[in-house]
């Protein structure tokens, strides 16, 4: 891990149903949250509650800590350290590290997983091209209050995509999603505007990888998280995909079969994330398809076949079928 430290500008929403797949107490949740509102750029609100599952909202850095920890309890050594480079021997791999104190190490590997996120140096070292992303402007704004997981939309303010409010520990999360970075301060602004919010001056920019069915491995090297692109398409939804493609990958290293990954990946997911990519494609293209988007939610079944494919990640195919279903019609 190269800082520790360092704060992933994140939402940090999480579906409940993640930590108890994954076993992860609620130590790092900072808020629980039943409900979602979805503002369309007329203005027109609509509500939907959650049943079944509820968002939590966790600290990354805590929440970051503690899947550290798991690591560590489960057998990992955790060093602190940049990679910085790779050599394939052959037979295995020679990892350099420059630690945090300032020296040099080598890990010797079998397999490696990279997850280093959207800028990954190890994909780069591998050869690959970095994955493609979206902008995003964001900042606690301390004295923002919500009781609901907002999704705001408008060209006016987010081109594309969606800028929203996620309630936190002190204050809200804010933040816009944008296809060009010249325009993140100004559309910024224009939202906390139209929220009737005020900047303390401490915003960030962070890039969001935009999915693609791309390259999950190359040699004994397998990326998961963000260096696969693995954010759900329309919802950016990143960390529940980190950590299934995370332990999907390391599932094939124990079977010894790599590839066992693709296969995994593709069979759970591939589907889902291609239609909503074809969602995305469809209803983010400007104000009226947007407009659209908001009031199809608006229909009860519709939102209950949303609500169950977001929440309920276990959930069969009927879930996936019903949705594709209602949407479908809409789509051509
Ligand atoms: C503004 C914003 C809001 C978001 N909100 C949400 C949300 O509410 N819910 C959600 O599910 N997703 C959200 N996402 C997406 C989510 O944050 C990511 O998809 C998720 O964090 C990806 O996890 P990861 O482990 O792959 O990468 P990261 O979380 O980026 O972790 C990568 C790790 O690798 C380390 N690292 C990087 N390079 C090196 C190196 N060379 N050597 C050693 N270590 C290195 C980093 O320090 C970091 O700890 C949001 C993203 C953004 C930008």
């Amino acid at each position: 891990e190269r800082d520790s430290g360092r704060i992933k500008p994140c939402g940090g929403g999480i579906p409940s149903s993640a930590f108890e797949e994954f076993g992860i107490s609620d130590s790092a949740v900072i808020k629980k949250i039943d409900k979602l509102l979805l503002v369309s750029p007329s203005g027109r609100k609509n509500i939907m509650n959650l049943s079944g599952g509820m968002i939590n909202i966790v600290s990354r850095r805590l929440f970051d800590e503690q899947l550290r920890e798991m690591a560590s309890q489960a057998g990992a050594e955790l060093v602190k350290g940049e990679f910085r480079k790779i050599r394939d021997t052959g037979k295995d791999y020679v990892i350099g590290i420059r630690q945090k104190n300032g020296t040099s190490l080598e890990v010797r590997a079998d397999y490696v997983i990279g997850c280093d996120g959207v800028h990954s140096m190890v994909r780069q070292a591998m050869g690959l091209s970095p994955v493609n992303y979206v902008y995003t402007y964001s900042e606690i704004i301390r004295d923002a209050s919500a009781d609901a997981c907002e999704f705001w939309f408008s060209e006016s303010h987010a081109e594309r995509s969606y800028s929203w409010v996620f309630p936190g520990g002190e204050g809200c999360l804010v933040g816009t999603g944008l296809r060009s970075r010249s325009k993140a301060r100004e559309s910024f602004d224009e939202f906390l505007k139209r929220r009737g919010l005020k900047s303390n001056g401490a915003g960030r920019g962070y890039m969001i990888p935009e999915w693609k069915d791309g390259d999950l491995v190359k040699g004994r090297v397998l990326f998961a998280g963000d260096a696969a692109a693995h954010v759900m398409p329309l919802s950016y939804e990143g960390i529940y995909y980190s950590m299934k493609s995370a332990h999907l990958a390391s599932t094939a290293i124990i079977e010894g079969n790599i590839l066992l990954y693709i296969k995994l990946w593709h069979k759970r997911f591939k589907s889902r994330f291609r239609f909503m990519k074809r969602l995305e494609s469809h209803f983010m293209q400007n104000n009226r398809t947007m407009e659209k988007m908001v009031s199809i939610l608006a229909n009860p079944a519709i939102q209950k076949a949303f609500l169950k494919l977001w929440l309920k990640k276990d959930s069969d195919k009927n879930a996936l079928l019903s949705y594709i279903r209602f949407f479908g019609k809409y789509l051509n």
